[in-house]
């Protein structure tokens, strides 16, 4: 009787504490700087997320620097109590290979709350560059070898390791300079201030269509639906075999969160990517929601050890381009 007892009160206080939670506002993380692409991710799956949260206040927290592992390591330290979570990208599982130490673990630090998108990457250029198309841009590349700069968000960051690639493919060194976000990145590429960066669709299909950067190629196997990004080749018809590249974003929170907030966290998540007004949202800038198991904490926490493990080895090859 005793026994069956303190069974019926553990049920109640879980019960009790799913039913309150969240009690006050919940701040995700962005490792990235305001008015990037993740930046952008966080700030609309916030919104999306607010209505099956109870109506809570969703605070976006940008905590930049060191390609996310900055923001990244502060989640992975904080309370583990569902109020603050990270959002963050493929650099969950590119970091580790980047990065000689890391002060977190990205396997066991983390509660995995589930996936949110699939993203392309697209290669783009300042306005003032003299080549309109991929073409062209092979043959100005050849001929500035030694003056070319390529913008992205640091060690670790997608834009960092499909600029990495990109050089390892052309077998030109470029100068790579290093951002908070490629929030910033864009505004000095749309300025003339470097020649060429690698970012996702999600931060360039605007400008691209506003005619504010040029727009060479898309980074994934098939060319893309989207009205702004129809015309551009692949990289991989463009000559560059195997060159694939697609980033993500999932949700997290820090290891140790209790099971029913990270449950409720999970089933918000799913409601989220739902929402026909987030869902448009994505779409228009070229990217897709998750629809299938990868919102599941478990397959995504599996999804990212085999990005982990497919990263790692094509990092360690296009290494010497690695700064
Ligand atoms: N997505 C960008 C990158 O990884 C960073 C950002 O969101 O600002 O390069």
């Amino acid at each position: 009787m005793k026994k069956l007892l303190a069974v019926a009160v553990a049920v109640t206080s879980l019960f009790a504490h799913a039913q309150s939670f969240p009690s006050k506002p919940v701040t995700i993380v962005v490792p990235f700087a305001a008015g990037g692409p993740t930046d952008r991710v966080a700030r609309d799956l916030g919104e999306a997320l607010r209505k099956p949260l109870n109506g809570a206040t969703i605070i976006i927290e940008n905590v930049a620097g060191a390609g996310s592992s900055i923001g990244t390591n502060k989640v992975a330290k904080a309370a583990p109590d569902g109020y603050t979570l990270l959002l963050n990208h493929i650099g969950m599982s590119t970091m580790p290979a980047l990065y000689r130490t890391l002060p977190f673990k990205v396997e066991s630090d983390f509660e995995y709350l589930g996936m949110v998108n699939d993203v392309p990457m697209t290669l783009v250029g300042r306005p003032t560059l003299p080549a309109k198309n991929f073409t062209e841009l092979t043959t100005w590349l050849g001929q500035n070898k030694g003056k070319i700069n390529l913008g992205n968000a640091g060690l670790g960051a997608a834009s960092h390791l499909c600029g990495l690639l990109f050089q390892s493919a052309m077998k030109i060194d470029m100068t790579t300079v290093p951002y908070k976000g490629t929030g910033p990145a864009m505004t000095d590429l749309m300025g003339g201030q470097i020649d060429l960066m690698c970012d996702q669709s999600t931060n360039t299909s605007q400008q691209i269509e506003g005619k504010k950067i040029t727009g060479y190629a898309v980074t994934t196997a098939k060319r893309l639906t989207t009205p702004a990004l129809k015309d551009l080749p692949t990289l991989q018809e463009s000559g560059m075999k195997g060159f694939e590249v697609t980033i993500w974003h999932g949700l997290y929170a820090p290891k140790g969160t209790p099971a029913d907030v990270t449950a409720a966290l999970n089933t918000a998540l799913k409601a989220a990517l739902k929402d026909p007004e987030f869902v448009k949202k994505q779409e228009a800038l070229g990217a897709l929601v998750v629809t299938d198991r990868r919102v599941e904490p478990a397959e995504h926490k599996k999804f990212v050890a085999a990005e982990i493990a497919k990263w790692g080895p094509i990092i360690k090859a296009a290494g010497e381009y690695a700064d």
